[in-house]
């Protein structure tokens, strides 16, 4: 995904003008955010600045008071979830909602089935051959691939139950990207990691985005990883944007600096996290 096709493809995602009334409180104004093909886009904000609601209205679980959200340039606003996901926007959580029964392998592979040969798993649960019949060749290699991607060979046997929680947000990636997305949500994916899963973390996602050309929006706290892992940074305060660009950009913004008063945010991001002005992490 580089120069001309990139540039000529409306964003993949891309919410406009959107504002979220809960009762008297406006917990977003009017925020514009773009997704386009193949970058990383981050969202932070300190906390209540309205980035899970944002999250809700990309993802279809809200419905914003006013403006549009599109993929593709198709008006989607109105779309639930599932229609979402069949137009190619794949989310993961903030707590991994996996099955605890099932190995890392049937996770994805049950993924890739629930998107390319849905029947199928209707057919043999109804002949008796269980959640997860025989594989054909298209779904052994989707898999494998994802499985290698993911470094989750050693561990593609073993149920998801008792996994590192570094593992299992492996393993969710590998689930939604198994759905073959244009976009990929993914709501706080550092938090519960250590600073080595982090990393890991970080070093899979650019990976992905290189090899696969999907794009990626992280709502995050930790703003040092935003800034070192993201394309471009829209940052929230209270429900307005307050400023949007690339990491040098948002490091040098006087706004952002404000918005995250008290805190050098001169060696970021190698420094440590950046504190709201409540005193909470943001
Ligand atoms: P963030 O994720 O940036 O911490 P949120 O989007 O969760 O912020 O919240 C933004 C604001 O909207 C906060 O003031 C929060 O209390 C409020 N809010 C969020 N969801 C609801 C809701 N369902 N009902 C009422 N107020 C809400
Ligand atoms: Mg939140």
């Amino acid at each position: 995904m580089t120069g001309k096709h990139a540039q000529s493809e409306e964003p993949r995602l891309e919410a406009r003008g959107v504002t979220m009334r809960f009762g008297g409180l406006v917990a977003l104004s009017e925020v514009d955010l773009a997704v386009p093909a193949g970058q990383i886009v981050g969202l932070v904000g300190p906390n209540g600045a309205g980035k899970s609601t944002l999250f809700g209205v990309l993802s279809g679980l809200l419905r914003p008071s006013a403006g549009r959200v599109r993929m593709l340039g198709a008006d989607v606003t109105a779309a639930p979830p599932q229609l979402r996901a069949r137009r190619g926007l794949a989310r993961t959580f903030q707590h991994p909602e996996l099955f605890a029964s099932l190995t890392v392998r049937e996770h994805v592979a049950l993924a890739h089935r629930m998107r390319h040969h849905r029947r199928r798993i209707l057919t043999d649960l109804f002949d008796g051959r269980g959640l997860l019949g025989r594989a054909d060749r298209d779904e052994t290699e989707h898999v494998d691939a994802l499985v290698e991607e993911l470094s989750l060979t050693e561990v593609q046997h073993q149920p998801v139950l008792g996994l590192p929680l570094g593992t299992s947000r492996l393993v969710e990636v590998a689930r939604a990207l198994a759905t073959d997305p244009l976009v990929m949500l993914m709501d706080e994916p550092s938090s519960g990691l250590d600073v080595t899963e982090t990393e890991a973390l970080a070093a899979t996602m650019r990976k992905v985005v290189a090899e696969r050309g999907v794009s990626l929006l992280l709502v995050e706290h930790d703003v040092p990883l935003v800034l070192g892992l993201c394309d471009t940074v829209h940052v929230l305060d209270f429900g307005q944007k307050i400023a949007a660009g690339t990491p040098e950009e948002i490091r040098n913004d006087p706004a952002v600096r404000a918005a995250y008063l008290g805190e050098d945010v001169d060696d970021l991001p190698s420094g440590g996290e950046l504190v709201a002005p409540g005193g909470e992490l943001a």
